[in-house]
């Protein structure tokens, strides 16, 4: 049975919890993680349809951007809409899950996604909202089960290094060890010093898959008792940031590069302010509510955000930028087959049996013309 606490893990893997500001609140928002899902609806705000729909179509589960609960609750007023949306929730024995700025951040997230439907290359992340340690493993095994350790903790997430993955190191010695009366070694016999040759396996982790990494060490070596050691390294780091910079294919005119929003944006609205440019190539944005890092897009033709205020426009014509508001719906309804793909993706490799279904509660979100 895949339990809620799968799929919790799954949305770790792409979006870690740590990751979300301070003033957010993100991961399971209603539900027990140990109820079964076959069942999972993805969407960008948990509203009276989608919940509406989850029930329709009688799933276990939905997954959201935006916190479904999200400012301190202090009472569930069953006459309120969101009280009502509890209770259904409740009823129907139905999960929720959200992944907000967690996701805004996370490396195959929602900016990404943003800025792949932009067609755009050489993205890189622009405002820097904190960085992580990365870990090295040391593990200590046989020679003849190096291979499928290491291979254990490649798969579990270990070793990645830029464009690389599976990457380590490794160097023969001699292991050494005397089991008691209780033990039962793989090589040698109890109260007999036993050397043997060993393999030391050094491999990097990022912090969200430590532990998943060392599960998949234990349960990959042969030995009764891993010697393993967990380094914090000071370099190098892995730099969170939000927001993504990157190229168009070809340089548009404005003209060209406003035909292009339509297309790729269909529910962006577009507004458009500071300065109008006729040769547009570097693309900044962030999707949402962004204002607040134009001055770190500074540099690039153009800055694409959601919620863009008067003022927000006067400095993106101080600081030479053409300021695209595409709304914050425009900017992130692709949340909702984003979400859906990776869920999908995730079962695929796992072999699970699971129907994702993306909804998008298209009436709540457009402004109408
Ligand atoms: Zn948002």
């Amino acid at each position: 049975m895949i339990t809620v606490e799968d799929i919790m893990k799954s949305m770790e893997r792409l979006a870690p919890t740590h990751f979300a500001e301070s003033w957010d609140n993100v991961g399971l928002m209603m539900g027990s993680k140990k109820n079964g899902v076959s069942k999972i609806i993805t969407t960008l705000d948990v509203t009276p349809a989608v919940v509406d729909f989850a029930i329709r179509e009688q799933a276990h589960m939905i997954v959201s951007h935006h916190p479904f609960i999200f400012k301190g609750l202090t009472s569930i007023d069953l006459d309120s809409v969101q009280g009502q949306m509890i209770e259904r929730i409740i009823k129907h024995d139905i999960a929720v899950y959200s992944a907000h700025t967690n996701l805004d951040i996370a490396e195959g997230g929602l900016n990404d996604m943003l800025a792949e439907q932009l067609g755009l290359a050489d993205i890189t992340g622009f405002v820097p909202v904190g960085s992580d340690a990365i870990y090295k493993v040391t593990t200590f095994v046989p020679e003849q089960a190096a291979d499928a350790v290491r291979q254990a903790m490649a798969e579990a997430g270990a070793g990645r290094i830029g464009n690389y993955e599976a990457c380590s190191f490794s160097s023969l010695g001699e292991g050494r060890f005397k089991g008691n009366d209780e033990a039962n070694p793989v090589i040698g016999e109890s109260g007999t010093l036993t050397v043997t040759p060993e393999v030391a396996v050094q491999i990097i982790v990022d912090k969200a898959q430590l532990a998943a990494v060392i599960t998949a060490m234990k349960g990959t070596h042969p030995y009764e008792e891993v010697a393993y050691e967990v380094i914090e390294l000071v370099e190098p780091s892995r730099n969170r940031t939000l927001g993504r910079r990157g190229i168009l294919p070809v340089t548009m005119s404005f003209e060209e590069f406003k035909a292009h929003l339509e297309q790729v944006l269909p529910h962006s609205h577009l507004r458009f302010g500071g300065v109008k440019k006729d040769a547009i190539r570097t693309v900044a944005l962030c999707s949402g509510a962004g204002a607040s890092f134009i001055k770190a897009a500074k540099g690039a033709d153009v800055y694409i955000t959601g919620d863009v205020k008067y003022h927000d426009a006067q400095l993106a014509k101080e600081l030479g930028l053409l300021l695209v508001d595409a709304g914050h719906f425009g900017t992130e309804e692709i949340v909702t087959s984003g979400l859906a793909e990776y869920l999908k993706r995730t079962a695929k490799d796992n072999d699970w049996d699971l129907d994702i279904v993306p909804f998008l509660d298209q009436e709540d979100f457009f402004f109408y013309e």
